[in-house]
């Protein structure tokens, strides 16, 4: 049996970058950013009112109070996306709009709320600071400045920022396709017949959905039967694809043909067993350049052996600066055992409370129980060599959560 950090160091070392593509600013959410992306503008492009209210000198209204109005001419009026041709003066204040631009000889602006109008005049019932309420040019983002960084997985508030300075277009890793192929004999399609002993595929969704969050695109290879024929025909299909990953038929039962199937069509394997809990039987090899990854059947050691070996692997062809998942400090809320030398990966529930986190374990840990997994937001992670972890202990924990 291999480590969990030796077989991850065995993966990584095989797989390549995929390469590059540009995708429309509506196509790069979920992509991972190919390209240092640099600001050719400041936001905001110019100063500008954070508030519907009056430019204005911050001079002129220092003695201004509730009971000591101070009185100026309203001498123009700037609507968001308009500019004043006019200099302001002493005595003078400009109606000025949020998001319009500050007109010169102004240094503040005093919001509405805190002003009455008189005629042409406004009375001021405040004073005001310098720089009141105005945004400055370059507040948010200034000419020339690096904004997001490559290897980062596209978010919303990153193609709002790409909006924000003006690109329509991205460069971005190209997706490694993945066929997700599932197999038993008892396993059937969400159409098909689940009656008696025969469930339906759930690893064949969970793994899609774990592929397409991790940034790559799945095709989908329904079921195969547990012979070595059906399966070689399965596996054949998958070799159009980057990388292959199968369910189930991966340990010692009498039906666990995944391997010799491989075999016949040439996998070179690196390993078959990991030291880790769920999930022991863990099968990885090429197949000429592409990885193929045998995760065990039971839907919870899928899910967790997907999110430690497959995950940081699609994230490297991709070039994605963060491969696994991230990982945090926290204290645990109760004493842990086990007797196995293998790493756990245990359902468990974290919580921040004052920028420190601890960590509950979920009452019911197995592989097969997949409800305390997706009741959890992290896996808390019980080290190969230790047998008791006691409460209040530091952990890490791997968080579930994006
Ligand atoms: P195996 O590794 O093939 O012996 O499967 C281990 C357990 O996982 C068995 O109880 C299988 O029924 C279950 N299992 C295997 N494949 C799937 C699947 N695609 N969806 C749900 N459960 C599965
Ligand atoms: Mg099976």
């Amino acid at each position: 049996m291999i480590t969990v950090e030796d077989a991850l160091a065995s993966i990584l070392a095989k797989i390549k970058f995929k390469g590059i593509e540009r995708v429309s600013l509506e196509q790069a959410l979920g992509r991972i950013l190919a390209e240092d992306v640099v600001s050719g503008r400041n936001n905001p492009p110019l100063d500008n009112s954070a508030m519907d209210g009056y430019a204005l000198i911050a001079e002129d209204v220092k003695s201004a109070g509730p009971d000591n109005s101070v009185r100026l001419k309203m001498a123009d009026s700037i609507a968001a996306g308009y500019e004043s041709d006019r200099t302001l003066q002493r005595g003078e204040a400009f109606r000025i709009m949020t998001g319009a631009p500050v007109p010169q000889g102004a240094d503040c602006v005093i919001m509405q709320e805190d002003t009455e109008k008189d005629g042409d005049d406004i009375l001021c019932l405040d004073r005001a600071e310098v720089g009141e309420n105005i945004r400055l040019a370059g507040e948010d983002v200034k000419v020339g400045e690096t904004v997001m960084e490559k290897g980062i997985q596209l978010l919303p508030s990153h193609i709002g920022m790409l909006a924000v300075i003006g690109r329509s277009s991205i460069a971005v890793a190209q997706k490694p396709t993945v066929a997700v192929l599932s197999t038993g004999d008892e396993i059937v399609d969400l159409d098909g017949d689940a009656t008696g002993p025969r469930i339906y595929n759930s690893n064949g969704y969970m793994l899609s959905a774990q592929i397409k969050a991790a940034g790559a695109d799945p095709v989908y290879l329904g079921i195969a039967q547990d012979t070595e024929e059906d399966l070689m025909k399965h596996f054949e299909w998958a070799l159009n694809c980057d990388v292959l990953v199968s369910s189930g038929g991966v340990s010692v039962g009498d039906y666990d043909l995944v391997k010799a199937s491989l075999d016949k069509l040439g996998n070179e394997m690196s390993f078959w067993k990991v030291a880790m809990k769920p999930g022991k039987p863990l099968a990885f090899g090429r197949i000429g350049p592409r990885p193929v990854f045998g995760l065990p059947g039971n839907p919870v050691s899928s899910f967790v052996s997907f999110e430690q070996f497959v995950r940081p692997a699609l994230r490297k062809m991709m070039g994605a600066n963060q491969l696994g998942l991230k990982q945090v400090q926290a204290r645990l809320t109760e004493t842990i055992t086990k007797r196995t030398k293998r790493v756990h990966f245990m359902s468990a529930e974290l919580v921040s409370d004052n920028g420190e986190y601890s960590v509950s374990p979920a009452r019911v840990q197995g592989s097969g129980v997949l409800k305390s997994a997706m009741n959890a937001n992290g896996l808390l992670v019980f080290p190969l060599d230790r047998e008791e972890i006691k409460s209040g202990e530091i952990v890490s924990v791997q968080m579930l959560e994006a």
